[in-house]
Parts: C-alpha cells; sequence; structure tokens
C-alpha cells in the first residue's frame, strides 16, 4: 500500500515511518508512506501557503493553489487511482471498520490542515471523503494523519508478527453473526505477585478453557465499558450463557 502525506511538515512523515509496526511494514515492503510539502508548490519569495479569511475573523486559511499543486504531483507519482481524505474535525468518524477498509486499499492520500483550515474549494474538488480521529479540535492533521496511518499499516498482512493478534484486538473484525467485543484482559510472567495471582484457567493448558474464558471476559468487558456495541446485537444462545456467567460471577 502507498500512502501520500499532503502536510506543511514534512519531517513528520519521517517520525511516523521509522517506528514500531509501521516502520516494520515499510522495511518489509508491506507499505510506503511520502510526503509532499505544499510550501514547494508554494509561489514568491515568501512560499506562501495561507491568507486571511474573507470575511474577516481569527486565523488564517490554507491557499487553493500550493495544496492543489501538492495533491496533482503526489497523484502523478503512482499510476495507482488514489482516494484524497482530508483529516478534520467536521468528517466521518474514524474506526476500525475504517481502518479495515482502508487497510484494503492501494492508495490513499492524506490531507492535513493547520491554521483555520483549508479554503473550502480545494475540499470541493479535491477531496473525496473527510475524517475526524474525535470529537476534539488539534492543531493540524498530522497527529490525526499518523492515527489513521498506525491503523492502517497494522492491518497489512504480515505487518504484525502474529497475524490473529489483529483478530483478536478490540473491535476486530468479529465473524459475521457474532457482535464487535473489546479485547479480554492479558496477564504474563510473574505467576504470583503482591498485585494478585494470574487467573488459573489461564494456567490450565486446557486451550477450549482458555477461548471459553477469554470469550466470556471480552463479552463482560464490552457489556461493562461500550455497552452500545452490544445495542442492536442478538446474542448466540452460547454467548448469552458466557455474559450470564460472568455477571455472576461479578454479584
Ligand atoms: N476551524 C476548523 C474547525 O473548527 O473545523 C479546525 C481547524 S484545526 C485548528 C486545523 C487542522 O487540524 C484541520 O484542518 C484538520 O486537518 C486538523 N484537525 C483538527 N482536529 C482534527 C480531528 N479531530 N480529526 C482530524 N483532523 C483534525
Amino acid at each position: 500500500m502507498r500512502i501520500d502525506l499532503i502536510s506543511l511538515f514534512p519531517e513528520f512523515v519521517a517520525q511516523i515511518a521509522g517506528h514500531g509496526v509501521v516502520g516494520r511494514a515499510g522495511e518489509r515492503g508491506l507499505l510506503s508512506i511520502h510526503g509532499w510539502n505544499p510550501r514547494d508548490y508554494a509561489e514568491g519569495n515568501y512560499r506562501r501557503v495561507d491568507d486571511r479569511p474573507f470575511g474577516g475573523g481569527p486565523g488564517m486559511v490554507m491557499l487553493i493553489d500550493p495544496l492543489q499543486a501538492a495533491i496533482t504531483a503526489a497523484r502523478a507519482a503512482d499510476p495507482a487511482p488514489a482516494r484524497v481524505i482530508y483529516l478534520s474535525p467536521q468528517g466521518e468518524r474514524f474506526d476500525q471498520a475504517k481502518a479495515r477498509e482502508l487497510a484494503t486499499r492501494s492508495r490513499v492520500i492524506l490531507l492535513c490542515g493547520r491554521y483555520e483550515g483549508v479554503d473550502e474549494r480545494l475540499i470541493q474538488a479535491e477531496v473525496d471523503e473527510e475524517l475526524s480521529i474525535g470529537d476534539y479540535v488539534l492543531s493540524g492533521g498530522e497527529l490525526a494523519a499518523a492515527v489513521v496511518i498506525d491503523a492502517i499499516a497494522r492491518l497489512q498482512e504480515g505487518a504484525l508478527n502474529d497475524a490473529d493478534s489483529a483478530l483478536q484486538d478490540s473491535f476486530g473484525p468479529g465473524s459475521e453473526e457474532g457482535p464487535i467485543l473489546l479485547d479480554c484482559p492479558h496477564y504474563t510472567r510473574p505467576v504470583e505477585h503482591p498485585l494478585g495471582p494470574v487467573p488459573e484457567v489461564l494456567l490450565s493448558g486446557n486451550h477450549a478453557e482458555i477461548a471459553r474464558w477469554r470469550r466470556m471476559q471480552a463479552l463482560g468487558r464490552t457489556w461493562l465499558r461500550r455497552p452500545d456495541l452490544l445495542d442492536e446485537v442478538v446474542l448466540s444462545e452460547s454467548d448469552q450463557a458466557l455474559l450470564d456467567e460472568f455477571w455472576k460471577s461479578r454479584s
């Protein structure tokens, strides 16, 4: 997969691309990230990329031409068609289902705004969709882009050392008829610790019992922490029985 990032801070690309799972995905040839700085396409001695908003008011607005030229250059760098995504607090909320959808694409261009944002005409002409990472306002789209890139990178086949870990993560794909769940709790050595023991079932070596316990914990945690995920869902008989058992264990 190829990701082009349009940003006034190209050094951000190196930061994102150089570490952890994203870095490994790059080293394994699964993902490449390319930065495009609109300032390189700006005219005049000062290479202006922003100007005052018409109608008055605070702040600056990013100019159309440098952004459009950067997007055009990014598009031309690879023949595969690219979806242009503007990171914006006004966009559709980014979630794991969206990450899965984007991860199947061969290319995306991520557009990072700064200041008060981007001239609306550029958005109308060049942007295919807007994505928000949450209901708060950041100073720029770069952190949002980093979130999107990380979530996509770990879904590239071969990026994680153990492919199953993405399946069991919170908001994993579940199964066709099953609910989307939070992950179960995890434990590692030592078995005994002043903070408490590891649940015995995890030491039993009985894989069926371990899987059953993990499913029960995932259902219970989802019910406790994110009941909205279970709102529209009719649980299977076995899941309902596990959730009942979870309730009982707490009373
Ligand atoms: N005036 C804009 C508004 O209220 O909708 C906010 C502009 S914000 C200060 C500057 C840039 O940060 C935006 O153009 C966008 O690219 C990015 N940004 C801010 N919050 C974001 C969020 N929650 N998700 C994605 N991008 C965000």
